[in-house]
C-alpha cells in the first residue's frame, strides 16, 4: 500500500468527471467490479449527454489559447503530467489491478509504460519546413492542431491507451475529451483530475458512460479528430458516424495474429516467449499471439511445451503475491471466452486448462487446444482470452496462407534459428507490424498501427503525433 493517504481506500475516493477544470459529480452513478471478485468496489460519476455537450464547449472555448501557446510551453507541462504520474505510480499501479484484474507487476509495467510514453510524446516537435524559396517568393509547410480530438479507449490497458492519445493530441495544440470504457474508468479519472492542477481549464476533460455517449461524441460537430481504441465491430460505426463532418480518425482495432514457427526454430528457447506473448493480460491484448502455426515435424514436441507452461501458471487475484494471471476483465468477455472454450472442446483436443475457476470473479485456466480446424470459431475469430490454438502445417507457403487468411492485420510473428530467414517469411504477410523471434514489443519512437481491418492511423513515435495534425501551406508571393 502506497504512503499516500489518498491511497488508503479507493473506494473512498471521489471519482468524479472533470469539466472545465471543475471536478464534478455525474448525472448518474456508475458502479466498478473487481473483476477478481465480480464485485463492485467503487463508484464514479456517470456523465449524461447535457455533461458531453458541457465538455465539448469547454474544450472548445479552451481549443484557441491552447493552441497558440508555444509548444515547447506544452512540453513543459506533459513533462510535469509525467512526473505527476511517477510519484504516484503506487496508487495508479493498485487502482488498475483492482479495475483491469491484471496482477500488481503487470499494472506497474503499465504505468510506467505511460509515464514513459508521456514523457518520449513531449520530446517530439512539430518544426515547419520551408519547402521552396525564391526571389519570387516561398512556400512554407505547417502542421497545425486540429481543434477538440475525442478519444475513446477500450478495457485492456487503460492507461497505455491514454497514454498514446491525451499526450500527443495535447503536444500539437489540441483539447481533448476522454472516454474511457465503462468497465475500467478509475484510473482514467484519476489522471484527469491530477492533470486540473497542471493544466488550464477546458484543455483535458474527461465523462464517463455506460457505452450510451461515444456515438454522441463521434458525431459532435464540434468534434474535429477522434482517436478510437476498441473493436472493429464499434470501429466501423466510428468511422461511419465521423463521416458527417468528414471528422478525421485514428482506428486501433481487433486483431488475431498469427505466430508461424519455422521449421528450425528452437523450441525451448521460443515456447515460454510464444505462450508469454499469447497470455499476457489473460489473453486480452490487441496483438496478442492469437494463433500459433507450427512445422509437422515440431508440432508434438510444441503442444507439450506450451502445455507444459500453461499448468505453471498461477491463476487469482492480482494483488495477491505470486499471480501470474489474472481474471477476464469484465462479465461480458468471461462469457464470450467460454463461447470459445465450447468450440474448442468440440473442435480440437484441449491439453491444458479448458476450465472455468469455480470461484467468485471472472477466471479462465490458461488453454492450450491442438487438432482444431481453421474454420474453428478459435481460429477464425478474435478470442480476446486465455485460450490458444495451435495449427500444423507441412508447407510455408500454406502457413502464410492460412496466417493471412483474415479481415485483421494487426501483428504477427515469425520464428527461426535463422532470423534472415524468418525476415523473408515476414515480408508476405499483411500486418502492420511483423516481429522476427519475438512479439508484443512496442516501443514509443513507433509507429504502430493495423492493417485490414484492424483499423488505419498509427499511434506512437513522430507519425503517431503527426496524425493529431493538419498540414497547412502558406504559399506566399513576394
Ligand atoms: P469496444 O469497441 O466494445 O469499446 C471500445 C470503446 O468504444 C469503449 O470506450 C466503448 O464505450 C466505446 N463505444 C461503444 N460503442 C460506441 C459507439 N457506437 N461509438 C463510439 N464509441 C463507442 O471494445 P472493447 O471490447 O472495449 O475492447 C476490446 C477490443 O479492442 C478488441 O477487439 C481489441 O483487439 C481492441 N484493441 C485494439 C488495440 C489496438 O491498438 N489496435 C488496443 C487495445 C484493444
Amino acid at each position: 500500500m502506497s504512503a499516500n493517504p489518498k491511497v488508503q481506500s479507493e473506494t473512498a475516493h471521489q471519482f468524479q468527471l472533470l469539466i472545465n477544470g471543475r471536478r464534478v459529480a455525474g448525472a448518474a452513478t456508475l458502479d466498478v467490479i473487481n473483476p477478481a471478485t465480480g464485485k463492485v468496489f467503487a463508484t464514479c460519476a456517470r456523465a449524461d449527454r447535457a455533461q458531453l455537450e458541457e465538455a465539448v464547449a469547454a474544450a472548445k472555448a479552451a481549443f484557441p489559447a491552447w493552441s497558440q501557446r508555444p509548444l515547447a510551453e506544452r512540453r513543459e507541462l506533459l513533462l510535469q503530467m509525467s512526473a505527476a504520474l511517477a510519484e504516484r505510480l503506487a496508487e495508479f499501479a493498485r487502482l488498475t489491478t483492482q479495475e483491469t484484474g491484471k496482477p500488481l507487476a503487470s499494472a506497474e509495467r503499465e504505468v510506467k509504460g505511460a509515464i514513459g510514453l508521456t514523457r518520449a510524446y513531449a520530446m517530439l516537435d512539430l518544426p515547419t519546413k520551408i519547402i521552396k524559396q525564391n526571389e519570387h517568393g516561398r512556400v512554407v509547410r505547417q502542421q497545425v492542431p486540429l481543434g477538440v480530438v475525442a478519444a475513446i479507449t477500450a478495457w485492456n490497458f487503460p492507461l497505455t491507451l491514454l497514454a498514446n492519445k491525451v499526450p500527443p493530441a495535447l503536444l500539437a495544440g489540441n483539447t481533448v475529451v476522454i472516454k474511457p470504457a465503462p468497465t475500467t474508468p478509475l484510473a482514467t479519472l484519476l489522471f484527469v483530475e491530477m492533470c486540473a492542477d497542471i493544466l488550464p481549464p477546458g484543455v483535458l476533460n474527461v465523462i464517463v458512460d455506460q457505452n450510451d455517449l461515444g456515438s454522441a461524441l463521434t458525431e459532435h460537430p464540434d468534434v474535429a479528430k477522434v482517436t478510437f481504441t476498441g473493436s472493429t465491430a464499434t470501429g466501423k460505426k466510428v468511422m461511419a458516424s465521423a463521416a458527417g463532418t468528414v471528422k478525421r480518425v485514428t482506428l486501433e482495432l481487433g486483431g488475431n495474429d498469427a505466430a508461424i514457427v519455422l521449421d528450425d526454430a528452437n523450441l525451448q528457447e521460443i515456447a515460454p516467449k510464444i505462450y508469454g506473448a499469447a497470455m499476457h493480460n489473460s489473453g486480452q491484448v490487441c496483438i496478442a499471439i492469437k494463433r500459433v502455426y507450427v512445422h509437422d515435424s515440431q508440432y508434438d514436441a510444441m503442444c507439450h511445451e506450451l502445455s507444459k507452461l500453461a499448468k505453471q501458471a498461477v491463476v487469482g487475484d492480482g494483488l495477491e503475491a505470486g499471480t501470474t494471471m489474472g481474471p477476464l476483465q469484465n462479465r461480458a468477455q468471461f462469457e464470450k471466452v467460454q463461447e470459445f472454450l465450447a468450440d474448442a472442446h468440440t473442435k480440437g483436443k484441449v491439453i491444458a486448462g479448458g476450465k472455468v475457476l469455480q470461484r467468485h470473479g471472472y477466471f479462465i485456466e490458461p488453454t492450450i487446444v491442438r487438432d482444431i480446424p481453421d474454420d474453428a470459431r478459435l481460429v477464425r475469430e478474435e478470442q480476446f482470452g486465455p485460450v490458444l490454438p495451435v495449427l500444423r502445417y507441412s508447407d510455408v507457403n500454406d502457413a502464410i496462407a492460412r496466417a493471412n487468411s483474415t479481415e485483421y492485420g494487426l501483428g504477427s510473428s515469425v520464428w527461426s534459428a535463422n532470423a534472415e530467414r524468418a525476415f523473408d517469411v515476414a515480408q508476405q504477410i499483411g500486418s502492420g507490424t511483423v516481429w522476427v523471434n519475438k512479439h508484443l514489443e512496442v516501443a514509443p519512437e513507433g509507429p504502430f498501427g493495423g492493417a485490414k481491418q484492424s483499423g488505419f492511423g498509427v499511434e506512437m513515435g513522430q507519425d503517431g503525433l503527426e496524425e493529431f495534425t493538419q498540414v497547412r501551406i502558406i504559399n506566399l508571393s513576394k
